[in-house]
């Protein structure tokens, strides 16, 4: 029985991949603004868009933040926003 199952598949290669550490299975993460429809993204609040930047102040990607293409950039924007009327830092060198 479990050798059948074994010859039914055709590609064994993906076997390979559970033991690949690159495609360990991750939980998928939601998106925190479409999940939440209080939250509201406020480019005056720097204490919110500290969750979307790292120490040195960049912008942390999409597979870091778990947001969507569209609240990506809404991200985006409002970090960018802030930059500019300096509630966050454009770089932070420690
Ligand atoms: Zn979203």
């Amino acid at each position: 029985m479990a050798d059948k199952k074994q010859n039914n598949r055709r590609n064994n290669r993906n076997n390979d991949e559970d033991y690949n550490p690159k495609f360990r299975k991750m939980r998928k993460k939601v998106c925190a603004l479409c999940s939440d429809k209080n939250f509201v993204l406020d480019y005056k609040n720097p204490e919110q868009l500290r969750k979307f930047i790292n120490e040195k102040g960049k912008i942390l990607p999409r597979r870091a933040t778990g947001a969507c293409a569209k609240h990506q950039r809404d991200i985006t924007l409002a970090v960018k926003r802030a930059r500019h009327i300096a509630i966050l830092p454009y770089s932070a060198n420690d």
